[in-house]
C-alpha cells in the first residue's frame, strides 16, 4: 500500500526515531509499504519520519542511478547492488568516514527542491535486518550518501540543516511556501472529520 509522504513542515519530520524492538507483522508490512512508497515516487531513500512513524526504520535503493556509482560491503563481502537492493535497515547508526565531498541531493518531503550538500564520502552503518541479524555495512558513493541522508532523518535532521547559508537563504521563499501548504494541508485533512462528527 502506497503510504503518504509527509512533507516539510509536518512536525513529524523533526522527531527522534523510537528503537524498534521485536519486529512485528506491524513493522514488517510498515517496511513493504515503505519500498512500495519510495518506488513509486522514484525516491532512492525513505525514512520512517516520512510516512508519519517516529521510529528507526528505514529503506533504500539506489540501483536506479546508474550515473551515480556505489559500493556496498556487508559483515565485510563485497555485495552486488542488484541482490542486496532493496534495503530494509532498523536501529541504524554511522560513522562517516573519508573525504567531505560535495554532491546533488533531493528529498521526497521537499518537492522540487535539490541543492549540493558536503556529506563524508564513506561511511560505515550497523543496523539489523528484518530478520534480526546484526549487519556491519560498508558503502561508497550515492548508497553512502543516500545512507547519511536517511539516517539523519531518523534523527529528526533534514537536509537543509545541511546547506551553506547562502543556499538555504536562496531557497527560503520556497521553503516557507512549502510550509504553509504542508499547514493548510494538516488543517483540511486532519481537521474535517472532527468538523464533520459536529455536524
Ligand atoms: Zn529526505
Amino acid at each position: 500500500m502506497r503510504l503518504e509522504i509527509r512533507q516539510y513542515g509536518d512536525p513529524v519530520l523533526r522527531a527522534k526515531g523510537k528503537p524498534v524492538g521485536e519486529v512485528s507483522e506491524r513493522i514488517r508490512t510498515l517496511a513493504e509499504d515503505m519500498i512500495e512508497t519510495m518506488h513509486a515516487a522514484n525516491g532512492v531513500g525513505l525514512a520512517a519520519q516520512q510516512v508519519g512513524q517516529a521510529i528507526l526504520l528505514t529503506v533504500i535503493d539506489v540501483r536506479q542511478a546508474e550515473d551515480r556509482p556505489s559500493t556496498l560491503k556487508i559483515n565485510g563481502r563485497a555485495m552486488d547492488l542488484e541482490a542486496a537492493m532493496p534495503m530494509i535497515l532498523l536501529n541504524p547508526e554511522a560513522t562517516p568516514g573519508g573525504e567531505i565531498v560535495s554532491g546533488t541531493e533531493g528529498c521526497l518531503s521537499f518537492p522540487e527542491i535539490s541543492a549540493e550538500i558536503d556529506r563524508s564520502e564513506s561511511v560505515r552503518v550497523r543496523a539489523r535486518s528484518l530478520e534480526g541479524e546484526t549487519l556491519d555495512i560498508e558503502a561508497t558513493g550515492l548508497l553512502a550518501r543516500a545512507l547519511l541522508h536517511e539516517i539523519d532523518h531518523l534523527n529528526g535532521i533534514l537536509f537543509i540543516d545541511r546547506m551553506n547559508s547562502s543556499v538555504k537563504a536562496s531557497l527560503a521563499g520556497r521553503l516557507k511556501r512549502l510550509q504553509k501548504e504542508t499547514e493548510a494541508h494538516h488543517y483540511n485533512t486532519r481537521r474535517a472529520p472532527a468538523d464533520q462528527r459536529a455536524l
